[in-house]
């Protein structure tokens, strides 16, 4: 069966660009980047060009950005260097809709001493920025709101919120892992101090990531050990992964268009024809402002999972919005911000492209989707009961 991989923002394939360029650094060119011998710094010039490339794709220098092991850690690495730098300042400012790389770090961190703000988003996804400037304080010692958002796409107004935030003399970071790659950023148009990245979101492997520090931001290292990453980042470099970060971000530059265009297209006729074509559905988050390969779409009256179970079984791969917690199927916490009504949360699903999806793709999931949820609503008490009551 083919696969039809409609998951990007969970995580994306390889490009074979990508894997070609990483392989020699698996097997034959294995030196130790740090090494003094030729042939280990044959693979530490790697790394440099590396670092060069990741730079060049976000107009940051090469020594401003920083080799870590997944988004997680550049996310954990950004608050915990603010905190330590200013240990003074016991106030931090995030969102309701962080991914949990960031939110159960400020979660954690609220139960240890420091007073957290959530900022709220709206019925569309969109962060309410006033509230976010009210509650600048001379005690808060970062800010970190991410770029996009994973679940929804909705893109939040770095550009315009790095201003207030840096008048203000704050440390501002950006969770920017579902945005690079998929929309253009350049941290010289915004006043940022730190962004992660994650290497598997933008056809890097697993298990590689970076964080932008700018020049002259206050840091101290997560990971304490050796000399690498100039100090900022003990342990030996996953070489491999890093040379394969650095081309899909070589890459990246020509696919940005793409999915400006391209993509963006795909996602608007399976989105349009899904809600033409089936009744009572809705698609949660900003329209005018999201990521160009994401939609988020309730179908009211079914679950989520069994609408994912049935797509499965042909070779269709999305995501629900639900979080299998202690056996409940609980909503999202980004759904449950944005006030996504119970009956519609419980289904949603969050189709991701990328630059592999056809059109033939999408022409397969509009055509199959319709009977699988007129099957699903027929078994819905909430559905007959809606009918009923119509
Ligand atoms: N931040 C966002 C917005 C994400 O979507 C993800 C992964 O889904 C992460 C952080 C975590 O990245 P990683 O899987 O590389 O740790």
């Amino acid at each position: 069966m083919k696969v039809i991989y409609t998951d990007n923002n969970a995580t994306t394939q390889v490009a074979p660009e990508v894997l070609e360029e990483m392989l020699p650094y698996f097997h034959e060119l294995y030196g130790n980047p740090s090494s003094m011998h030729t042939f280990g710094g044959s693979v530490g010039h790697k790394i440099k060009e590396a670092r060069a490339k990741v730079a060049s794709l976000i107009g940051a220098s090469p020594e401003e950005i920083i080799f870590t092991s997944c988004g997680t850690e550049s996310n954990n690495t950004a608050i915990q260097a603010a905190i330590r730098s200013y240990p003074d300042k016991m106030h931090i400012i995030t969102t309701r809709v962080e991914h949990p790389a960031v939110k159960n770090l400020c979660e954690y961190l609220s139960k240890n001493g420091y007073r957290v703000t959530f900022v709220p988003v709206d019925r569309k996804g969109r962060l309410d920025v006033d509230y976010l400037y009210e509650n600048l304080t001379d005690d808060t010692a970062i800010v970190s709101i991410m770029w996009a958002n994973n679940e929804s796409g909705v893109i939040f107004p770095i550009e315009e919120i790095s201003r207030t935030v840096k008048e203000k003399g704050v440390v501002f970071h950006t969770d920017a892992v579902q945005a690079i790659g998929k929309i253009p950023v350049d941290v010289r148009n915004v006043g940022l101090d730190m962004l992660s990245l994650s290497g598997h979101k933008l056809h890097a492997p697993k298990g590689v990531g970076a964080l932008y520090v700018r020049k002259g931001t206050k840091f101290s290292p997560f990971l304490i050990g050796g000399h690498q990453e100039s100090g900022r980042r003990g342990g030996t470099e996953n070489s491999a992964s890093i040379v394969g970060l650095g081309k899909a971000c070589e890459l990246a530059v020509d696919h940005i268009e793409e999915v400006n265009t391209r993509i963006k297209h795909l996602r608007d006729k399976l989105e349009n024809e899904i809600i033409n074509t089936i009744p009572n559905t809705m698609i949660n988050g900003d329209r005018k402002n999201r990521l160009p390969n994401t939609t988020n779409i309730a179908f009211e009256y079914v679950e989520g999972e069994s609408i994912l179970l049935m797509m499965d079984e042909l070779g269709i791969c999305a995501s629900s919005g639900s979080a299998c917690t202690s056996g409940s199927l609980e909503p999202s916490h980004v759904l449950r911000a944005m006030g996504v009504p119970f009956t519609a949360a419980h289904g949603t699903i969050r189709f991701s492209l990328s630059t592999y999806n056809s059109e033939d793709e999408i022409n397969f999931i509009v055509e199959q989707l319709p009977p699988i949820i007129e099957r699903l609503r027929k078994m819905s008490p909430f559905w007959q009961e809606c009918q009923m009551a119509s």
